[in-house]
């Protein structure tokens, strides 16, 4: 079983790179029973998710300015 370092570790690696299957796995059954991690992966995805859509966003707002 893996400490809550080592997921949170592979939480922010997920952001990166593709996990292995094992690591999803490692990742998926801690952050289910350890509520710290969950908040921790749902943070960190939630920013993930909050660049994205600014990347996206900038694309339009440019779009936008210029019209
Ligand atoms: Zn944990």
């Amino acid at each position: 079983m893996k400490n809550c370092q080592q997921i949170t570790q592979l939480a922010s690696d997920a952001q990166d790179r593709q996990l292995r299957t094992r690591e999803k796995l490692q990742l998926y059954s801690h952050i289910m029973m350890c509520q710290g991690c969950r908040a921790f992966y749902k943070n960190i995805d939630t920013l993930s998710q909050m660049m994205q859509t600014m990347k996206s966003q900038s694309h339009d707002i440019n779009k936008d300015s210029n019209s």
